[in-house]
């Protein structure tokens, strides 16, 4: 559980962070795709002790009919904590806090989707942080775009998603929530990997120009090792999948093309 004071330090003096990490280092990530039976497509985040699911619906019909778009479906995007997701407990109604990071997450995740195939119908995404323990919004959006992929909604790419932020002065990657509440900043970022655009930047807390270059620069270098992770939880729910016999060179071909970009990870040449 998180501690009800500030540490003492963020950083030791071996430079090394709260919980032990390198600056640069993320906490462990565990994806799995496909963890929900009745959604069109699911997937969970572990990442240290934030644990967030996303499932997907759609496209499909859109209710009420007032929101609907002729031109494009509509992306809604649902970001709820669970009560239990926090030591205090989280008031059930929905906050101006969970709207707001619903927004951010719609808007990170938009720029790979092909929405204007889909008039007037929706892409329902509903994530749930069942704990939190800072870098909600980023791991969710890991989470909501395996779901997406897992949906077979049609995408460009995955966007994966990591917040860089300042403590004790120095730069770390993907904060805990020491870091988050005690740090001088953060800056939560997400990419599109095969064209390094940049699809969620927001900060807090104040950064000299050079620090936000290099918090930048850290950042994407950790979201392009995410997004191998994603890739490597989408190629493992695909091969669970695949019926025993279909272990041939046209499954593999499948394989490649349902990834569409992806460079796949350990594949052998
Ligand atoms: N948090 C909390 N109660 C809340 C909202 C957030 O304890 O009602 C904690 C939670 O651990 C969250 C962290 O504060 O991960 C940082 O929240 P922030 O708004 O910065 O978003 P996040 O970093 O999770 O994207």
């Amino acid at each position: 559980m998180s501690p009800e004071v500030k540490p003492d330090f963020l950083i030791s003096t071996e430079g090394l962070r709260f919980d032990g990490r390198r600056p640069d280092e993320l906490r462990p990530i565990e994806f799995k795709v496909g963890v929900l039976q009745q959604a069109d497509g699911s997937a969970y985040i572990k990442q240290g002790k934030t644990f967030i699911m996303a499932a997907v619906y759609g496209p499909r019909e859109l209710h009420p009919r007032h929101l609907t778009l002729n031109d494009r479906a509509f992306l809604r995007v649902v970001y709820r904590m669970a009560t239990f997701s926090v030591p205090d407990r989280k008031r059930p109604a929905p906050s101006r806090r969970e709207r707001e990071i619903s927004m951010v997450i719609a808007n990170a995740l938009k720029p790979v989707l092909f929405l204007e195939d889909y008039p007037k119908a929706v892409v329902d995404v509903f994530i749930q942080v069942i704990q939190a323990d800072g870098g909600t919004r980023c791991a969710a959006i890991n989470a909501a775009s395996l779901a997406l992929a897992d949906a077979g909604v049609p995408m460009r790419s995955l966007v994966p998603s990591v917040a860089v932020g300042k403590a004790d002065g120095t730069l770390v990657v993907d904060l805990g929530d020491e870091e988050d509440k005690y740090g001088q900043g953060d800056v939560p970022m997400a990419i599109i990997p095969t064209t390094d655009e940049v699809t969620l930047l927001q900060q807090d807390g104040s950064f000299t120009r050079e620090e936000l270059v290099e918090a930048m620069q850290m950042g994407v270098q950790a979201c392009k090792y995410i997004h191998e992770l994603q890739k490597e939880a989408l190629r493992r729910a695909y091969a669970s999948r695949a019926p025993a016999e279909e272990e041939d060179d046209d499954y593999e071909d499948d394989l490649e093309t349902d990834l569409g970009e992806a460079d796949l990870v350990g594949e052998d040449e």
